[in-house]
């Protein structure tokens, strides 16, 4: 049987200045009592908003400030003070972890969940599926639920004042949308959600690519200097809906995997996500031989911005280690394998030393 088109997203998704102070009045056909999991910073600058926002309502709501990673532990401990305190809507404030804790804490509960991106650096707040990582931090699976998130609020004075690395590496997680959904699409693979995909979310990828291009540079201007203007919304729209529908959607291919091979390595640690997305971006150009105006116009983008071109500006510096990330980029089940012709390690790794010295190139 044919796989079925399928199209996948937030119930609801909202964005701009003082969203929070809404949060309420857009949540509240979800129940009467809420579990705030926060990060320490999400707490910081998002509970006075938010409980201004519940201001005359009966509702309770309870701040749950995350630590650490998005553990078991952790898990149990939110789903321990969501039955103690009969809670019926899980919220997650924060980055990666506090987003991913909740989203499993709702799931495993049978909750609705709502999230507070406070940067947007990944798609994780719209997708319908977690990352989960092994206890040394490299990379072990996907975690999938059987819908994504009720609600998705943004509040873009809080990105603004985020540090601009978070929005700069969203760019980058976003740049590998549309041509990771493009290589799924020419080998009919399935998307992130295994449907067929939609020429909805094609749109919605090609959209996303195009926005990168007409207002990154203006939105990490505007975010280094916390000023809210209509390129810096178009990029938190880009980076966080976007990209995070358009992955699910569209599928991811060589980009994302090249991301899970260098989990490990150990000298990346610091490196973030959309860095080494935008790497694995140029190198799958590369490897499908895309036409030089387009990989010229990508690389282009990631210098106007500040992500990455070369291996170095990845802390790689001893090339031969980027052996073991080509290996680990190609085990089974990798997205890798959705590209046309397949890829073996050994080709990838040719393709990343050129990618290196293309953007080498760029600086001379
Ligand atoms: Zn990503």
């Amino acid at each position: 049987m044919a796989v079925l088109k399928l199209l996948r997203a937030p119930s609801k998704y909202l964005q701009g200045k003082g969203a929070l102070l809404h949060f309420y009045e857009e949540t509240k056909e979800l129940g009467s009592s809420f579990l705030f999991i926060c990060s320490n910073s999400g707490y910081k600058n998002c509970s006075e908003k938010l409980t201004e926002s519940f201001k005359g309502s009966n509702c309770e709501f309870y701040f749950e400030v995350f630590k650490g990673i998005s553990s078991t532990g952790e898990i149990e401990r939110m789903r321990k003070i969501v039955q103690d305190r009969k809670i019926q809507v899980v919220v997650g404030v924060g980055g990666g972890s506090a987003i991913d804790t909740a989203k499993a804490t709702a799931y495993y509960e049978k909750l609705p969940v709502v999230i507070i991106p406070t940067v947007v650096a990944t798609d994780a707040p719209c997708t319908g599926l977690s990352v989960i990582y092994k206890d040394d931090s490299t990379f072990d699976s996907y975690l999938f639920y059987p819908k994504n998130p009720e609600a998705v609020i943004v509040d873009s004075e809080i990105i603004a004042h985020a540090p601009v690395k978070f929005l700069i590496a969203g760019m980058g997680d976003a740049l590998g949308t549309y041509f990771e959904a493009r290589a799924c699409v020419r080998t009919d693979s399935p998307s992130l959600e295994n449907g067929g995909i939609a020429l909805s979310a094609m749109a919605l990828c090609e959209l996303c690519y195009k926005t990168l291009l007409k207002n990154g540079y203006q939105a990490k201007l505007a975010c280094e200097n916390h000023l809210v203007t209509p390129a810096l919304e178009a990029i938190i729209e880009a980076n966080t809906y976007l990209s995070g529908v358009g992955a699910d959607n569209g599928g991811l291919a060589t980009a994302h995997s090249v991301y899970n091979g260098f989990t490990a390595l150990s000298e990346c640690e610091e490196v973030m996500h959309g860095s080494v997305v935008a790497f694995g971006t140029i190198t799958q150009l590369l490897l499908e031989d895309a036409p030089k105006e387009e990989i010229k116009e990508v690389m282009d983008f990631c210098h106007s911005v500040g992500l990455p071109v070369t291996l170095k500006e990845l802390s790689v510096t001893d090339v031969s280690r980027v052996k073991i990330a080509a290996e680990k980029a190609c085990i089974p089940g990798e997205t890798i394998h959705n590209m046309a012709g397949d890829v073996t390690p050994d080709q990838l790794y040719d393709a990343l030393l050129a990618a290196d010295l293309l953007g080498q190139d760029y600086f001379k």
